[in-house]
């Protein structure tokens, strides 16, 4: 470090000489974190509106699943899944219940969720349905967000996430977000073969896209009518962010398949679940599929700990109480003339700023620089998820500097 150089400087230099390109943080560097807020290496201290795009929903260092990942280290971490444990049992028993499920399949990031997802709606499609050998066909919507395996930016309508990636996995078809129409045209162009629809109820990162009304209801019966599975990535969408356990509840959608992540881990540990029925993972033998950190002892007690607060509906409701708050203040700020448009459910919002006042980087920035960290996606578009346990007037508190930002 140069004597000029502080601390922070020193850090994002050093990460951006050993460190491969793939993200463009804001330049903070943090390094601890309580409840909604962080302080930096420089001991200041930030609120944080983005809750690590929802993995972090119960906010950070929560007391509960600290002691719960303390205690289970203290006891074991990792079997592998050669031998059973025994947080295991209980783990599946209870978040096949809070689904209203009856069958877990643990992995641990979200990405190699969907992929079991996948993977395991096409082995039903010729096990169970009798779809031909190679034939079977995954339809998905326009600027959907799953990950970041080679076969999910196969799919994916952004071109920054599938460049330069292929050559493409095929067997997907793409429809844009939110027009049943579309849906039950793509159907009906190949039901022989199509053994899945795929959707996030809330499409996070295109930017907080809430479908219209009747859109997920609809796309359960057509679904239902053609015996073609519902899959729902609620890995940002569930688990309290809008409300409710699960985005599908807005609309009384119960899916054929949950695909979980994010907060189930607590913010602690990668944990993510395929929840479905018996007769869809029942299709998966010994040695098909697996994952050496699936399911792991430490994962299970900290998604224990996970499941037993969302049990109690306390988060669900604080994130739907916050969340008619957080929204009437955006829909005031959208009259003043500097917020295009706010979109979202519960604790989670986009924000389209009018492009004249700065790029959406360009007011993270701003709002960093007055202790308010937030991520922007697409242009002119800010994404507030705050920890669900954030207070109420830190959340004002957030919101006053959104505001100076966009009055400066
Ligand atoms: C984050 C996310 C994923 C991918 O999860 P990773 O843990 O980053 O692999 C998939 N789907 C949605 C909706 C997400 O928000």
């Amino acid at each position: 470090m140069t004597s000029t150089e502080r601390p922070s400087e020193h850090a994002i230099a050093a990460a951006e000489a050993h460190s491969a390109h793939n993200y463009h943080p804001l330049p903070v560097v943090v390094a601890s974190a309580e409840g909604a807020w962080m302080t930096d290496v420089e001991g200041r201290r930030y609120l944080d509106l983005l809750a690590g795009y929802s993995a972090l929903n119960f906010g950070h260092h929560n007391r509960r699943l600290i002691d719960a990942a303390k205690a289970q280290l203290e006891r074991v971490t990792l079997t592998s899944r050669a031998f059973h444990h025994d947080r295991f049992a209980a783990f599946c028993a209870e978040l096949a219940e809070l689904c209203g499920m009856e069958t877990v399949l643990p992995m641990n990031t979200g990405a190699e969720a969907i992929e079991t997802a996948i993977k395991t709606a096409r082995k039903w499609g010729y096990r169970v349905k009798g779809v031909p050998d190679g034939r079977a066909r995954i339809i998905v919507a326009d600027n959907n967000f799953h990950g970041r395996t080679t076969t999910i930016i196969s799919f994916s309508t952004d071109p920054e996430a599938r460049a330069d990636h292929g050559p493409y996995t095929p067997g997907f078809d793409i429809v844009p977000y939110g027009d049943l129409a579309a849906m039950e045209a793509a159907l009906d162009a190949g039901p022989e073969g199509t053994v899945a629809v795929l959707l996030e109820p809330i499409q996070g990162e295109a930017g907080v896209l809430v479908p219209p009304p009747g859109y997920l209801a609809g796309v359960r019966e057509l679904t239902r009518a053609r015996g073609v599975l519902f899959i729902a990535d609620e890995i940002q969408s569930g688990l309290g962010r809008t409300g409710k356990t699960f985005a599908c509840e807005h609309e009384g959608v119960v899916p054929d398949v949950y695909v979980l992540g994010k907060a189930l881990g607590g913010g602690v540990v990668p944990v993510s679940a395929v929840v479905s029925s018996a007769e869809v993972l029942g299709v998966h033998r010994p040695g098909e599929h697996g994952s050496t950190f699936g399911g792991n002892p430490l994962a299970c007690a900290v998604a224990l700990e996970v499941i037993a607060m969302l049990r109690t509906g306390e988060f669900q409701g604080r994130a739907a109480e916050l969340g008619e708050h957080l929204h009437r203040e955006l829909a005031h700020m959208a009259g003043g003339g500097a917020v295009e448009a706010v979109r979202g459910r519960g604790l989670w919002a986009g924000v389209d700023i009018e492009p004249s006042r700065g790029t959406g980087r360009q007011i993270s920035e701003r709002l960093m620089d007055r202790r308010v960290l937030v991520k922007d996606t697409h242009g002119s578009t800010i994404r507030i998820a705050p920890p669900l346990v954030i207070g109420k007037e830190d959340l004002d508190w957030g919101l006053d500097q959104l505001r100076a930002v966009l009055a400066e």
